[in-house]
């Protein structure tokens, strides 16, 4: 594999040029008091060499990230039967919209919305002993990186303002699609949402992603028919109503949220991280989506 710390440095200092950085998420209160000018990226090659520059140590929010990790776990335990209960079609709309169309007899489109991962909590609450706690072990198991934890004020902060996340589990509640009280999902989405990571954290559990279904322990997490499919619905539906454009620009199966975390991968050679809290009109990272399509156009690594 080649070096990317050239590339790596060179994109740090072309975000320090960048003026519009983007707008810090403000809807969870929590998030709103982020510094923009915050910039880190990390790259993880198949062999495990890492390559990181900029703010890559400092944790921050995953926030939707985690759904992509609460689907495996998910998924990794009931296998094919998961999609009785969410679809796999992009929405093409904002992660937080709530329309019966996006819903088909309180099935949602994708499992990376809102209201799909608020059914992955759903089923992860019904197989798991201590869903909290097992859950966080699962990613920390992954990462092999105990200090990996939940934020309890970002997770309070949001149970305060997430109406709309109450709106449509009562909503699939419905349909008869949660087999769980609202409060109980919903508290184990806060917290997922609430994990936080750095850079460096955060490209070694997707390292499953790219490594076939194996971690950097060479522990085995996911069958690789499994690993397809979670990476095809990263690449369709990780980016909400931009997945067309950042497949566009970058091409590659990746996974956004609101604190600003961006993370990517090229099956079997790297996996890539970045974090700048500005956000896009779409809601994803400003700085991050211009990292990942200078990376991609310069190296001529991508998917396509
Ligand atoms: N916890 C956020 C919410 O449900 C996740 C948003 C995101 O990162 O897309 O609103």
């Amino acid at each position: 594999m080649q070096n990317f710390q050239p590339i790596i440095n060179d994109i740090v200092n072309e975000t320090k040029r960048q003026k519009d950085k983007g707008k810090v998420a403000s809807y969870i209160p929590e998030l709103s008091n982020i510094d923009p000018n915050k910039f880190g990226i990390c790259i993880l090659d198949t062999n495990g060499i890492e390559y990181s520059a900029g703010d890559s140590n400092e944790q921050f929010s995953i926030q939707s990230i985690s759904k992509v990790m609460s689907l495996s776990m998910a998924f990794s335990m009931i296998g094919e039967g998961l999609w009785k209960r969410v679809g796999v079609e992009p929405s093409g709309d904002p992660f937080n919209h709530l329309s019966l169309l996006e819903m088909e007899n309180g099935i949602p489109r994708n499992p990376l919305i809102n209201a799909g991962a608020i059914v992955i909590s759903d089923i992860l609450i019904s197989n798991l002993k201590n869903p909290k706690s097992d859950f966080l072990k699962y990613v920390q198991g992954i990462a092999n990186d105990s200090s990996i934890s939940y934020d309890e004020k970002v997770a309070a902060s949001e149970k305060r303002t997430g109406f709309r996340n109450y709106a449509a589990a009562y909503l699939i509640k419905s349909f008869g699609n949660l087999k769980n009280d609202v409060e109980t999902v919903l508290d184990f989405y806060f917290h997922a949402c609430s994990i936080r990571m750095s850079c460096k954290q955060l490209v070694k559990v997707f390292y499953i992603f790219m490594n076939r279904g194996n971690c950097l322990q060479n522990d085995n997490y996911l069958k690789l028919p499994q690993v397809k499919r979670i990476n095809a619905i990263m690449l369709t539906c990780g980016f909400y109503d931009e997945a067309g454009e950042f497949a566009f620009e970058v091409g590659l199966p990746g996974k956004s949220g609101v604190g600003g975390g961006i993370v990517a991968l090229l099956p079997n050679k790297f996996c890539v991280s970045t974090w700048s809290p500005g956000l896009n009109r779409k809601g994803n990272s400003k700085l991050g989506m211009l990292a990942l399509e200078k990376l991609t156009t310069d190296t001529g690594l991508s998917i396509f």
